[in-house]
């Protein structure tokens, strides 16, 4: 295929039905952001609505805001706001915690809808945190539970009537892999296990439809498509037909029934506010749901339609003209097989990144040797990928990524 011009990619952006949305971000200038799967750009609605949370609703109103500005329910209400992402009902997600602290909350709660099951499933080199959480799960009761991480290819062979749960990222954090949804799904509910889809970089990037491939849990980040901040909560789904069941293991008195009649006894609140533990951070929801607004009248199948043409004209361009310095393709070559960042292994790939973020073009590096672009359909221009190509091809040609100071780590890579 004839590489595309400078001039082909402007074209596209002209005909974007997209292109208005980058209005709704603040990004700073000579700046070709190739990282919003880590961390999302800051939308230009958000600092005046966080100091507007903070001068108004807590400097002045105080703690009468709770009820005056309805913050206590905020988690529930920015969950609804999420909701048309995943293909769930406004009912059926919350906001809360980290997602780390979420898989451990549903992976606990799943295994007690197994009773006689041991078996947790996930994949082996999934992201870390999900493994970590997993495998605290198994130290906690190790007589009761097992934990199998287990190749890509070998996973759905090992569902067997032992295994209580099935949780993967649905977009692999390095690789982009996109694991077919439906088919796992049913795969897994073929066995009498329950699957949990980590959605940390799925949601607001592609469609993803949990209700129409029946779910049983999903969890997913805030703060990397969805652009609600650094650290900004996570959200949890918990459909309709287990939220009378499933239960939280931390009993907090946000999950709580009815958390200010202040009795000692625990009876959990209905539907998915019992994923509810302590506090909800306000500061935090408020940066999130800013980051929701930036959704406002988009059709997620646009972004996705948006994210698979880009990645198809990334590829290409780093294939034909940075090929022949050794960056070979880490992601699915199909469009429908990845999700929204497209990576390259290279040996020396943290300094060619770090040689990058020098000429202002910022992706990043995961060991031990991934380069990885995200693609940010809100805000990223067709033309931004030939040019942060063209950048990508002069560190190579010029050899930049040799110079010393590209080569010390540092402890956020
Ligand atoms: C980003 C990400 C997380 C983040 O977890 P935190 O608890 O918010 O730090 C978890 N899982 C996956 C797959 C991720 O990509």
């Amino acid at each position: 295929m004839a590489l595309p011009t400078r001039a082909d990619l402007a074209r596209l952006d002209a005909d974007d039905p997209l292109a208005a949305a980058r209005t709704r971000f603040r990004l700073p200038s000579g700046v070709i952001y190739l990282d919003g799967n880590s961390l999302g750009a800051l939308p230009a609605a958000t600092p005046a609505r966080v100091a507007e949370v903070v001068e108004t609703e807590w400097g002045r109103d105080l703690i009468r805001s709770w009820n005056t500005h309805d913050w206590i329910e905020a988690p529930i209400r920015i969950g609804g706001r999420i909701a048309p992402l995943i293909g769930a009902k406004a009912n059926e997600v919350v906001v809360a915690d980290s997602t780390s602290v979420n898989l451990f909350k549903l992976a606990m709660g799943a295994l007690s809808l197994r009773p006689g099951r041991s078996t947790i499933i996930t994949e082996a080199g999934n992201f870390p945190t999900d493994l970590h959480v997993l495998q605290g799960i198994e130290a906690l009761a190790p007589d009761r539970v097992r934990l199998k991480a287990l190749p890509r290819d070998a996973l759905a062979g090992e569902i067997d009537e032992d295994v209580a749960l099935v949780a993967l990222t649905h977009v692999h954090y390095k690789s982009g892999e996109r694991w077919p949804m439906e088919a796992v799904t049913a795969r897994t509910h073929e066995a009498g296990a329950l699957m949990l889809w980590d959605l940390s970089h799925s949601a607001g990037a592609v469609a993803v439809d949990l209700n129409g491939v029946e779910a049983d849990l999903a969890v997913g980040c805030g703060y990397k498509y969805l652009n609600g901040g650094p650290g900004a909560p996570s959200f949890v789904f918990v459909p309709e037909r287990l939220q009378k069941e499933l239960r939280s293991p931390i009993w907090g008195w946000m999950g709580h029934g009815a958390p200010f009649d202040f009795g000692d006894a625990f009876f959990p609140a209905d539907g998915v506010r019992r994923q509810l533990a302590g506090t909800p951070g306000i500061l935090g929801l408020a940066g999130l749901e800013a980051g929701l607004d930036a959704f406002e009248g988009v059709d997620i199948h646009q972004v996705e339609t948006k994210s698979a043409r880009m990645g198809d004209l990334l590829i290409q361009l780093v294939e034909q003209r940075c090929g022949r310095f050794g960056l070979e393709l880490a992601s699915p070559r199909r469009a429908v097989d990845r999700g929204s960042h497209v990576s390259f292994a290279h040996p020396d790939g943290y300094a060619i990144i770090q040689a990058l973020i020098a000429r202002g073009v910022i992706g990043d590096f995961r060991a031990p040797d991934v380069v990885r672009f995200g693609l940010t359909p809100l805000y990223l221009r067709f033309a931004d990928l030939w040019d942060a190509v063209d950048h990508l091809a002069a560190v190579l040609e010029q050899d930049e990524h040799a110079q010393p100071r590209f080569r010390t780590r540092q402890r956020v890579t």
